[in-house]
């Protein structure tokens, strides 16, 4: 299918202007018959990958898909676009399937969602085999493989159903596979020479940080009010946590709430209603949350602890940012995190093997807590796609950490670890560094040893902060087994003996966090207009009983903010706006924009509305004359309008209006008036060669092209 009709549907039914990587490929493939294998991140845009061949082709498209609240948010977002799509699951009612099979016996359906348990049963094979069915989708595929991350039986069984189209195309979609369960699914779905598509895995809108676990609660207070009442979550390692944190930050005023395995159904289900549509903004978590919650504008992610490795954590931070907007994740870590899992690794019941390779996995989540060079490099590496060049959105890229020359810091600590005889943890140490008067000192002596306050200097934190990075170095180490202790290394004795340079990083300040992340476009966009949009969607959302992001999400918002259309032919053109929700929609948002227009004075009142009349007329391919003459103004008035509106930013082709030589006339008389900006001083110097209609409209274009720098 040519590349243009494939790009007119998109932009008709999704609203989008083009195909992210790998989508238009995959969708040609789809659309020939092809079996595909496609892996993209979370909020990569993989379901527009079945969506639209489903829309292209003939009958109707089948999606497995494995968690009901994922299904019911498609179905809805779907239908937003004026999209006949339904889902088949445990949930269904008997009125909700009735509407289904009248949509398909009048060949209106174009996507089923069902899940892997319904579209096993018998009755539902029978009742779909000679159904015209355009392709089979398999989203979240790696459930079909054990090497996958979350293995369900029933997933690995789907061949029993795919077997009765042997013509269907096929395409297995998810965001986490390793090369092993990417060959597995091809294998256990029998799928015909597929093709695979790998896109990368950074989520380049995402900002990541981590940061040592000291003073936690205000740095976490300090970073949720630089996010002005966005959208978050608070993962947690314990239930407790979830509960102090909640009520720590209700008490400041958010709406929060802990979310755990105690809680009962009815209040989970409440708490993820009330988030999903925006009426609370933070849920505290054990990491249960999140996994049917399809948000697409949680805008943060907080790790209260460290999370238990690399996978646990792209895929929670994955939550973040869906709808490719900047988001942020912060996560703190302490060695009190390794030693809580270390605990549950050594306490339970799996074998060795298993247990080694929690053990790594935990070994290389606390480097990456560590690692002083770009953040996203390192899990890139880790799911082995090997990059070296900086990713510019962490925040060892955007606050590269200042190193310097830490011997003397490094040898005070190896000695009072020695002089301590071995038997002491990281805070003792440090108390014995900065001569505590601590009772347990005392009790134990430690007064006494040679180095006890040598390091009064260094405060507390930052003196946590070295001994983390000694231990990463390999100077100093932990001894699990034994309380914990720290311990010296072979390597010590080369840093108390033989003058081994240490190069530490100076802490960043924990409370100042200033992150700019590249916005995808400048921001030349109003926050209150924003905001008076994204209030439009939520009361529409209210109204229609779906999300407020449903209407639309937050970048079309932005888009709509900064290109701000006034007629609903301007609408339908934004990226992120197809025909069916402009139509729907497109006169509320309009309005909308305009009536913040006047009142901004953007475009001056009481003449705000004049200005539009006139920009409404000239949309309506009215010529400056009979504009004049509708509107009873001289030509004159209309083209200082237009002028106006153009200098505003308005996308209007003035250039028609002149002669060829009227906009260096007009450049060399305003140069010659001294850059006035009185009309009658720049007329004086253009003399008889332009007309003041001329004059206003090639002005305009002359000052808006200085603005520019042009
Ligand atoms: P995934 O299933 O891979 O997690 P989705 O299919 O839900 O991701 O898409 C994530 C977001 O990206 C959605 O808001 C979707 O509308 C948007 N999106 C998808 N494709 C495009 C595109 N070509 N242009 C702009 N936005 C897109
Ligand atoms: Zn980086």
């Amino acid at each position: 299918m040519p590349s243009e009709i494939l790009k007119q549907a998109l932009k008709t039914h999704f609203g989008f202007d083009t195909f992210r990587p790998h989508q238009e490929d995959i969708i040609e493939h789809i659309l020939e018959g092809g079996h595909a294998l496609v892996i993209m991140p979370t909020g990569g845009g993989k379901s527009i990958c079945y969506q639209l061949p489903a829309l292209l082709k003939d009958g109707f498209a089948l999606v497995i898909s494995p968690l009901i609240s994922l299904m019911n948010d498609q179905v809805r977002s779907m239908k937003t676009n004026g999209i006949v799509a339904g889902a088949i699951h445990s949930g269904t009612s008997a009125s909700e399937s009735k509407q289904i099979l009248q949509q398909m016996d009048s060949e209106q359906l174009k996507i089923l969602y069902v899940s892997p348990e319904k579209a096993l049963s018998s009755r539902f094979i029978e009742f779909v085999a000679n159904k015209n069915i355009s392709l089979i989708a398999i989203d979240e595929a790696h459930c079909v493989s054990i090497w996958g991350n979350d293995f369900r039986p029933e997933y690995a069984k789907l061949q029993g159903l795919i077997q009765y189209f042997p013509e269907t195309s096929i395409i297995a979609l998810t965001a986490t596979a390793d090369k092993a369960t990417q060959e597995d699914i091809c294998q256990q779905l029998k799928l015909r020479s597929p093709k695979t598509y790998l896109s990368s895995f950074e989520r380049p809108n995402i900002y990541l940080a981590a940061k040592p676990g000291i003073q936690r609660l205000d740095q976490i207070k300090a970073f949720i009010r630089r996010q002005d009442g966005q959208a978050g979550i608070v993962y947690c390692l314990a239930r407790k946590t979830t509960e102090t944190i909640a009520q720590a930050l209700r008490k400041t005023g958010y709406r929060a709430e802990a979310y755990h395995a105690e809680i009962d159904n009815g209040q989970r289900k409440k708490i993820q209603e009330d988030f999903q549509y925006d009426r609370i903004q933070i849920v505290c978590a054990t990491i249960a949350f999140g996994m049917g919650i399809d948000k697409p504008n949680i805008r943060w992610i907080i790790h209260y602890n460290l999370p238990k490795n690399i996978e646990n954590y792209y895929q929670e931070i994955g939550r973040a940012g869906r709808d490719g907007q900047p988001a942020e994740a912060l996560m703190f870590y302490s060695f009190r995190d390794v030693s809580v899992y270390r605990d549950f690794i050594e306490k339970s019941e799996a074998n060795a093997t298993f247990s080694r390779v929690q053990s790594e996995k935990l070994d290389r989540i606390w480097e990456y807590s560590q690692a002083t060079n770009c953040r996203t490099n390192v899990i890139l590496n880790y799911f082995g796609e090997y990059r070296a060049a900086p990713c510019g959105h962490c925040d060892h890229c955007l606050h590269p950490p200042e190193g310097f020359d830490g011997t003397r810091i490094a040898q005070m600590a190896l000695s009072a670890c020695k002089r301590c005889n071995e038997t002491v943890g990281i805070g003792m140490l440090v108390d014995v560094l900065r001569g505590s008067g601590r009772k347990e000192i005392y009790e134990r002596n430690l007064q006494s040893v040679k180095t006890y306050g040598a390091g009064k200097d260094i405060s507390w934190k930052d003196w946590m902060h070295y001994i983390t990075q000694l231990i990463n170095q390999g100077l100093l180490d932990i001894d699990y087994i034994n309380h914990s202790v720290l311990i010296c290394t072979p390597l010590s004795d080369e840093v108390l003996f033989e003058h081994k340079v240490v190069i530490l990083h100076r802490p960043a300040d924990l409370l100042e966090e200033p992150v700019k992340l590249k916005e995808p476009k400048r921001e030349l966009f109003n926050k209150e207009l924003i905001q008076r949009l994204l209030n439009l969607c939520k009361k529409i959302g209210r109204e229609e009983g779906i999300p407020p992001y449903s209407v639309f999400p937050k970048g079309t918002i932005k888009e709509m903010a900064e290109v701000r259309p006034l007629t609903v032919g301007e609408f339908t053109e934004l990226n992120g706006v197809g025909e069916y929700k402009a139509e729907k929609y497109g006169q509320s948002f309009v309005e909308a924009i305009r009536a913040y227009m006047t009142d901004q004075d953007i475009i001056k009142k009481p003449k705000g509305m004049t200005y539009v009349e006139t920009l409404d007329l000239f949309h309506q391919g009215l010529s400056l004359e009979a504009i004049a003459q509708k509107r009873e103004m001289a030509v004159s008035t209309i083209a200082t309008h237009l002028a106006r509106l153009y200098e505003k930013g308005e996308d209007i082709d003035l250039v028609q209006y002149l002669h060829p030589d009227d906009l260096s006339i007009a450049r060399q008389g305003w140069r010659a008036s001294g850059f006035s900006t009185q009309m009658s001083k720049v007329k004086e110097q253009v003399g008889d060669s332009l007309n003041y209609t001329r004059l206003h409209l090639a002005l305009a274009i002359v000052r808006r092209d200085e603005k520019r720098g042009a």
